[in-house]
């Protein structure tokens, strides 16, 4: 082992690392990839290139699509048996879009331990600037790249609550904005292009726009799509208005409007507005 890397309890070490910018990479990750005793990469030349700027000198092989059933039951067998190993992909968070779940899925049934070392991923780092709610999302992966299929895909999500989010490449984004209008509606979006990176840019508008914008043209880098949720259908007037009526009776108009904004997710102004109404025009003596 080197001098300057630390001892790894054994097991699997799932290592998230930069989507662009290489600062981005946690002080663990880099502690737990020179620990290790070998680092599984998806393109070890990727790969190569951090390793390089950190000065990680642990031996590195691949895993990835063409040979993970292969090397799948050495690399188990090798975890089984005591070793570190640390898992990364080209860039962002293993298994998130990448390879990897069912090396992680055979370890943990192998009774292996598994630790996650958290760091970027695009889905994260694009919801967290979009602006789009974040309180409840969806993360749809990569939409199919034909339009059969890709309408398809897009329609199951039409009723899905909260954001969506997808990965995209450049020559498909205006065909794919184009089928998230049709099936999703006009919704807000935004397109998230080169996070981290210097031509790190936000595209925001409904998806209508956005596709004609970019119905001809191809961006170039990589690219998150956010989709708003679909916009809630208004609450039934009546029910709200004998909502506030009963809590009118035992409260102040500022609780009620903040009880009905709860209950029917409608801005609190409104329920305000509402509630001072239902009051005031209450006859004298009478409780609205
Ligand atoms: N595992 C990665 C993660 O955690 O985000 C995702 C890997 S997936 C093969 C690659 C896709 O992620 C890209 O095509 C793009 O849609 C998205 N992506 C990755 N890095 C990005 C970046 N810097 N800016 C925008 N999108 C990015």
């Amino acid at each position: 082992m080197r001098e300057d890397a630390i001892s790894l309890k054994p097991g699997l070490y799932v290592t998230a690392t930069p989507i662009g910018n290489l600062g981005d990479i946690t002080y663990r990750a880099v502690e737990i990839m020179k620990g290790a005793d070998l680092i599984l990469c998806e393109d070890t030349r990727q790969t190569a290139k951090l390793c390089a700027a950190y000065d990680i000198k642990t031996p590195r092989t691949a895993y990835q699509e063409h040979n993970a059933a292969r090397v799948r039951p050495e690399i188990v067998k090798r975890l089984e048996s005591g070793g570190a190993v640390c898992l990364v992909s080209d860039a962002g968070t293993p298994l998130i879009a990448d390879p990897g779940f069912k090396l992680v899925r055979e370890a943990v049934e192998a009774g292996v331990d598994v630790f996650p070392v958290p760091g970027p991923s695009a889905v994260i780092a694009a919801l967290s600037a979009s602006g789009a709610p974040s309180d409840r999302f969806t993360f749809g992966g990569f939409p199919p790249p034909k339009k059969g299929a890709r309408r398809k895909f897009f329609d199951g999500f039409a009723d899905t609550r909260g954001t969506l989010v997808f990965y995209e490449t450049g020559n498909r984004l205006g065909d794919s904005l184009a089928d998230m209008k049709d099936a999703l509606g006009d919704r807000e979006a935004v397109v998230a292009r080169e996070l981290t990176k210097i031509h790190e840019t936000f595209y925001r508008g409904a998806l209508g726009t956005l596709a004609s914008d970019f119905a001809d043209a191809t961006p170039k880098g990589e690219i998150v799509v956010l989709v708003f949720p679909k916009a809630e259908a208004a609450p039934d007037e009546s029910e709200v208005n004998s909502f506030l009526c009963g809590a009118l009776s035992q409260m102040s108009v500022k609780e009620a409007a903040a009880a009905a904004a709860e209950k029917f997710s409608m801005p609190r102004r409104i329920a305000y507005e509402r509630a001072l109404a239902l009051r005031d025009n209450a006859a004298p003596g009478e409780k609205p």
